[in-house]
């Protein structure tokens, strides 16, 4: 990639900076179990769905090992609501297991480890290891790689190939930010189905401004190790 094409790169993210100060992810937890389980969730949910299910899961399952005891189930009732909640509950209650029987109930903080919980793909880890502050990473989810593409950032389809190619293009000290300005810029204006270019703070640096959503592209994937 050119100079050029880095330098607008670069004001991409400073101008969705400036538009959306303080983005953060925006799943509720307050331990690194939580945050596990909230980010298994929300594999094709809103993060408002998990928000509203897992206070409720966590006050029934308050730590690995009661998740780990617990039968898929038994996790049904809190988690109904959420897309794939059977094969959720049957991840989070293998991945428990995993955390107990392998890391002393403690979620692990190296990506090897973490990618080997059931129910955590790449993805996840990336999503983990970022709010454990561990290790740096550039989780693509489904926003982070069609924002990418339209704005000119890699032509590849791969979530792996994508992350290679931001990390390439970026500074390590913007890919956290980058990954979270890219999935609020996708949730609130570069939709999926309806880009609102007419108000899109980056408009002018977008070779794909005035797109429309072709058929088949941007929707989510079926649940898989994400
Ligand atoms: S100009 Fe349109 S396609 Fe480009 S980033 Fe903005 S909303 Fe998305």
């Amino acid at each position: 990639m050119s100079g050029a094409e880095r330098a607008r790169a670069l004001e991409v993210l400073r101008r969705l900076d400036v538009a959306m100060p303080g983005a953060r992810i925006e799943l509720d937890f307050t331990s690194d179990l939580q945050l596990m389980v909230a980010v298994i969730l929300s594999a094709q949910s809103t993060d408002k769905g998990v928000n509203r299910a897992t206070p409720g899961l966590f006050a029934a399952f308050p730590d690995a090992p009661a998740l780990a005891g617990a039968e898929p189930e038994q996790l049904w009732p809190h988690i109904r609501t959420l897309g794939l909640f059977r094969n959720k509950a049957r991840a989070i209650g293998a991945a428990a297991r995993r955390i107990v029987e392998v890391h002393g109930g403690v979620v692990p903080r190296t990506r090897d480890e973490l990618e080997a919980l059931p129910g955590v793909g790449q993805k996840s880890a990336g999503v983990i290891l970022l709010q454990q502050g561990v290790e740096a990473a550039f989780p693509v989810d489904t926003h982070v790689g069609r924002l990418s593409r339209r704005l000119g950032f890699t032509r590849q389809l791969a979530p792996g190939k994508v992350e290679a190619e931001l990390r390439q293009l970026f500074p390590v000290e913007l890919w956290a930010t980058g990954h979270q300005l890219l999935v609020w810029h996708g949730r609130r204006c570069c939709t999926a189905r309806a880009p609102a270019c007419e108000r899109c703070p980056v408009a002018e640096l977008c070779p794909k401004r005035g797109v429309k959503r072709a058929a088949g592209q941007g929707g989510r994937g079926a649940m898989a190790r994400r």
